[in-house]
């Protein structure tokens, strides 16, 4: 067997290769939960180790570990073997990405905001309302790079991207035009989102049998994308790919003026 970097001359199915592990997993607790809406919850989560945990750039991420055992069981810290994270046993643990917020590197703290979805390892356990549990955070993971000079601006995304774009409407330069849309599945989990002079917010409401990110999609398509607009948009893996059809393919945007990111899949557990 050979591992990624060594000399190798044969077939490259013969090559195992070997991830960069990710940062280390850094411990905290659950310090607080206030429920946003009845869809999203802010969970405070604080301790030493998250001491000099700096986020750069808007719409970053950090990796999330969960309790194994559910809310209010004790944390378990896998392992890193070379590919993935397991435990001991084989299996998979529960860490699930999330938008880090209101960071505060020199006291040891972040905010997550989780859509309370429904099914899912991260969904009940923040609708549990964890306070106290031990949970870990490694990370973070790139942001949004913003171009200071851009003129227009389009960010589009689903409830999963709620947390990121009210980061982004705190940050985006204010002589910027914004034109965001956000899907929802349910009115509940509209919120109030940072103001800024230039945007124009419309929120869409996906009907329950609507395929995730098709409302958005619909809003999109009925909106000009002059020269020169970034884009910045994610949600459901296959919903987003079908905005990046339209922008990059139909309309002929650059790709390096989009971002868009699959953040969940539908039917699929923790794949974003
Ligand atoms: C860079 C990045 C940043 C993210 N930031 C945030 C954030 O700030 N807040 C946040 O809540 N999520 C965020 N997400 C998405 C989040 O990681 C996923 O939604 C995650 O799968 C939820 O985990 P779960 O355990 O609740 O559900 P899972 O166990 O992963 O999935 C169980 C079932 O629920 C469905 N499901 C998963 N997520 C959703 C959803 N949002 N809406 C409807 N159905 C869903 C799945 O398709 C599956 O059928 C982010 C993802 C990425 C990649």
């Amino acid at each position: 067997m050979l591992v990624a970097g060594a000399v190798h001359t044969g077939p490259m199915s013969d090559v195992v290769r070997l991830r960069r592990p990710p940062p280390d997993f850094r411990r905290a607790v659950v310090t607080e939960v206030a429920l946003r809406t009845p869809r999203l919850a802010t969970i405070t989560l604080t301790g030493p180790e998250l001491v000099g945990f700096e986020v750069d750039e808007p719409a970053a991420s950090l990796r999330l570990l969960l309790p194994r055992g559910g809310v209010g069981t004790s944390l378990e810290v896998p392992e890193w073997d070379g590919n993935e994270f397991r435990f001991a046993d084989g299996a998979r643990p529960p860490i699930r990405t999330l938008t880090p917020l209101a960071v505060d590197a020199a006291v040891g703290s972040v905010e997550v905001d989780v859509v309370l979805h429904g099914e899912g390892a991260l969904s009940t356990w923040a609708a549990a309302q964890p306070v106290g549990d031990q949970v870990a955070v490694s990370g973070p993971g790139r942001g949004y790079e913003v171009d200071p000079d851009a003129e227009r601006f389009l960010v589009v995304g689903d409830e999963s991207a709620l947390p990121a774009i009210g980061q982004l409407l705190g940050v985006l330069p204010q002589h910027a035009h914004i034109d965001v849309i956000v899907e929802v599945g349910d009115t509940a989990a509209r919120i109030d989102l940072p103001a800024h002079p230039g945007a124009d917010v419309r929120w869409c409401d996906l009907g329950a049998d609507d395929a995730p990110g098709s409302a958005m999609l619909r809003e999109v398509e009925g909106l000009s994308t002059p020269d020169g607009v970034r884009v910045w948009a994610a949600g459901e893996a296959a919903g987003v790919q079908r905005l990046r059809n339209l922008l990059s393919k139909e309309r002929g945007l650059p790709r390096s003026q989009t971002v868009i990111r699959g953040y969940w899949k539908h039917g699929r557990t923790g794949a974003g």
